[in-house]
């Protein structure tokens, strides 16, 4: 006989809607209101919680969190949750004021709390020389980088203070979140084995690529990959005459294989990078969002997977 999460995990396979998998198990009556600011948390916060919880995420698909501007349903969605999941690290500065406005009760959960935040190295002039932190921290792109979740070991402390922060709101749902966490944990570690694998079988050399901002900073860490990007840590400065200049002679001379578009970018900045330097386009990686429904990274495993055939199919020969 199959238990209640093995039937919904057959119905996840075959592609059925969580939502029509519940209405035939006995769901408690009241689900724990939760929201999560951004699409890829919401999914670990979806794959953690399961039928006990309702969850909303206020910046959706393709849609990019660093410049989002809150709305008024934003706030009425933080005042009727219980827990609200942040990313932290400087990645959502419009958060602290919504919750102040929305004068929500909810605990707020920064997931990625005990991560080791990377700063950026980069190539970045002013950022080469040791500088004391509070310096650092005021450069205009922002030297801390907030896209952890880049790194699927992240994606695993990630998912651990989703289920820390459950069970406190919700200790009778200690055993499901537990059970739930675990379950999603040893799909991680199968993904973490294929990046490895994946990375593994790109020739060193061509182990360099061009995004159009510094999103895979953690990823490149992680896996052994050198990222460069014309813009910052964040989508909110625009990359000036002299960065693009740079990224083009850090083209040309690094002899980089392939520039990639953003979900959540304007693909016209690339298209010119590619076009001015012997790189070419090597398609579009999925950064701070996942996709819609059409897309191909509808979760955060479908995203690091499309992710992969898209860097193994530029950078393989
Ligand atoms: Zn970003």
């Amino acid at each position: 006989m199959l238990s209640r999460r093995s039937l919904l995990a057959a119905a996840l396979v075959l592609g059925v809607t969580p939502a029509l998998a519940q209405s035939d198990a006995a769901a408690p009556a009241a689900k724990l209101p939760v929201v999560a600011s951004f699409s890829i948390l919401g999914d670990f916060v979806k794959n953690v919680g399961g039928d006990r919880i309702a969850m909303t995420t206020i910046v959706g698909p393709n849609s990019d969190t660093h410049v989002y501007q809150p709305t008024p349903n934003d706030a009425k969605k933080l005042a009727a949750a219980k827990v609200v999941f942040v990313n932290g690290l400087g990645f959502e500065g419009w958060m602290d004021r919504l919750v102040k406005a929305s004068g929500t009760k909810a605990t707020v959960v920064v997931a990625t709390t005990g991560i080791k935040p990377r700063e950026r190295t980069a190539d970045e002039p002013q950022d080469d020389d040791e500088k004391p932190k509070g310096k650092k921290e005021a450069h205009a792109h922002g030297a801390i980088d907030p896209h952890a979740w880049q790194s699927v070991a992240n994606a695993k402390v990630y998912v651990a203070n989703i289920r820390d922060g459950l069970i406190a709101a919700d200790p009778a749902g200690k055993d499901v979140y537990t059970a739930n966490a675990a379950a999603y944990l040893a799909k991680l570690d199968a993904l973490q084995a294929d990046v490895l694998k994946a990375v593994a079988a790109i020739p060193d050399d061509h182990r360099r690529i061009i995004t159009s901002h510094d999103a895979f900073g953690y990823f490149g860490d992680a896996y052994g990959l050198k990222l460069l990007a014309p813009e910052g840590v964040s989508t909110e400065s625009e990359a000036s005459a002299k960065d693009v200049g740079r990224i083009i002679r850090q083209i040309k001379a690094q002899k980089v294989p392939a520039v990639f578009l953003e979900n959540v970018s304007d693909p016209r900045l690339m298209d010119r990078i590619a076009k001015e330097s012997s790189a070419k386009v090597g398609g579009t990686l999925y950064s701070d969002a996942l996709s819609d429904d059409k897309g191909p990274a509808t979760t955060y495993i479908d995203m690091v997977q499309s992710n992969l055939r898209a860097l193994s199919a530029a950078l393989s020969s």
